[in-house]
């Protein structure tokens, strides 16, 4: 997959290098390429951001430099999807990841201050899809954050990526029976630890207890951590022991 970002920050984009990403990068199964908007700016002080309209505190971003750098990083015809970090878009979600994933060209634009000139998404749209994405109900300082979160959200459902595949289906809000689930508590070695013992039944060897267990867990956990999550579940896959718990 091919990554572009679009940043005044890009030294933000260091943690690429490490890690799970790092090893991706590496393998060739991501190809991230950062690009700073400074670039894009022709005066003295190379100035990204202007008064807004209408008065009010704080700047915007201007839209010159945003176009003539959505012009470079992604030319006519080429078609990436655009993806914009916005307190004011729609839930990045899972299943978001698991849609952008899917494609083979990101482009991710960073606001910084008030956000960016609502007139570059509007072109911008003209010519490729653009997806306003919000992280959750609060407001970051600059959608560079916001960036890495969805990155590795979305990377680690590429193939290769994990070195257990299986493990993402595990995963809370996982497409099928974790969907609208929380993952329950975890335990490795040893088995007691300060006084505190592993739960039995995650000994016994018996898988199917096990895998009960676990969705007890998930469900308790999800009931009282995002009781709302549990609405979203089909009543037909429940059976009258999910209903006990
Ligand atoms: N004035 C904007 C508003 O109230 O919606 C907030 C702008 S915020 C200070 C600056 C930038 O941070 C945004 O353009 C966006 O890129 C990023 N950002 C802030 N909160 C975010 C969130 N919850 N999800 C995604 N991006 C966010």
């Amino acid at each position: 997959m091919r990554i572009d970002i679009i940043s005044i920050f890009p030294e933000y984009f260091a943690p690429l290098e490490i890690s799970l990403l790092g090893k991706a990068r590496r393998a060739g199964i991501l190809d991230t390429r950062v690009h700073d908007l400074r670039g894009w700016t022709h005066d003295r002080h190379n100035t990204v951001d202007d008064t807004p309209y209408g008065g009010g505190p704080g700047m915007v971003m201007k839209p010159g430099p945003w176009g003539e750098a959505l012009d470079a990083v992604a030319p006519a015809p080429a078609a990436p999807r655009l993806v914009v970090p916005t307190p004011s878009g729609r839930p990045f979600t899972q299943s978001t990841a698991a849609e952008l994933a899917s494609e083979p060209w990101l482009l991710f634009a960073c606001g910084r201050y008030e956000g960016i000139d609502s007139r570059v998404m509007a072109e911008a749209r003209g010519r490729m899809p653009v997806d306003e994405v919000s992280l959750g109900d609060f407001v970051l300082a600059g959608g560079e954050v916001a960036v890495l979160v969805m990155i590795e959200a979305i990377s680690r459902l590429l193939p290769g990526v994990l070195g257990n595949a299986a493990s993402v289906s595990d995963d809370s809000f996982a497409p099928g029976a974790m969907e609208s689930l929380l993952e329950g508590p975890v335990y490795t070695k040893p088995p007691v630890w300060r006084d505190r013992a592993v739960p039995e039944v995650l000994l016994s060897g018996n898988h199917g207890a096990i895998a009960r267990w676990r969705r007890d867990e998930a469900l308790r956990r999800t009931a009282r951590h995002r009781p709302e999550l549990l609405e979203r579940l089909d009543p037909a896959a429940l059976d009258a022991r999910d209903r006990e718990v």
